[in-house]
């Protein structure tokens, strides 16, 4: 599935095994709003539902009544755009919320890097993806080649780390996992937590990559120029960008600036290039 430059994104059928279904909460943060995924084995009674987005009643019932019997929820990570109603929906479904985060698991097990959910033959691939947050997870499914990446990569612009708990380092390397997975083939295609499906998931990747090392060098350029602090470099480097989103951009740029002094960052930007 893609879209023509300019479409509105709708969620819908995507693949053999999913639904995603649209959060009514879109802003310039969330794009068309927060992507519920709702993931099924072809002719299989149970299914596994990803991050049930805000508490919004209405929402929260077409999650439902797509879902059918849910085996668990579980979540990419803590945001309240995927998480809010996490709790309410997991009890009304009678089943609990898996989660890295152990402040938002429920009623079941918690979640980690490698461990493989399987559902009425329905398999999903726990991947960790820190960066954009601490607890941030993706999700292989095998049978689509496609990784479902909550906040990690989005279907449009680029994503924020959301500094202090969000850490640069750990965000370049969770993309160049994620690269990985694409160039040996095992993932094909992106289903983010906001906005559409990207068909090629090895350019949408490269992309992300090569935007980070931009940044970097421009934040690096701006403190050469004379920038101060962090709300210098964003007025400079992130002039091109809406100024609703500057404190977002604020927290991504005191990310950069943690990244640069740690010394990483020369180490890491040359291994960008490589
Ligand atoms: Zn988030």
């Amino acid at each position: 599935m893609s879209l023509g430059e300019g479409q509105r994104w709708r969620g819908g059928h995507v693949g053999e095994r999913a639904v995603c279904v649209l959060a009514p909460n879109s802003s310039p943060m969330t794009l068309d709003g927060t992507n519920t995924w709702i993931l099924r084995e072809p002719g299989a009674r149970r299914s596994v539902v990803v991050d049930p987005g805000p508490l919004d009643e209405g929402h929260l019932s077409r999650v439902a009544d797509n879902a059918g019997e849910v085996h668990a929820v579980v979540l990419t990570h803590g945001h309240a755009d995927h998480s809010e109603g996490a709790h309410v929906f997991a009890e009304r479904m009678g089943c609990g919320v898996r989660a890295l985060d152990p402040n938002f698991v429920y009623g079941s097990e918690g979640l980690h890097d490698g461990e493989v959910i399987e559902v009425d033959g329905l398999e999903l691939r726990v991947v960790g993806t820190p960066g954009h947050t601490s607890d941030s997870l993706s999700f292989v499914l095998p049978a689509e080649g496609a990784v479902l990446t909550g906040d990690t990569v989005l279907g449009r612009g680029s994503t924020v780390v959301a500094h202090p708990d969000g850490e640069l380092g750990a965000y370049l390397g969770s993309l160049h996992r994620l690269r990985d997975l694409a160039e040996a083939e095992a993932i094909k295609t992106i289903w983010p937590g906001h906005g559409p499906v990207l068909d090629n998931a090895l350019l949408a990747l490269g992309s992300y990559l090569r935007h980070r090392a931009e940044r970097l060098d421009q934040v690096r350029a701006a403190m050469a120029a004379g920038a101060n602090d962090a709300s210098e470099v964003v007025r400079t480097v992130y002039a091109d960008v809406d100024a609703s989103l500057w404190p977002a951009a604020m927290l991504s740029v005191q990310a950069q600036l943690v990244y640069l002094a740690q010394g990483s960052g020369l180490r890491r930007n040359s291994s960008l290039h490589e």
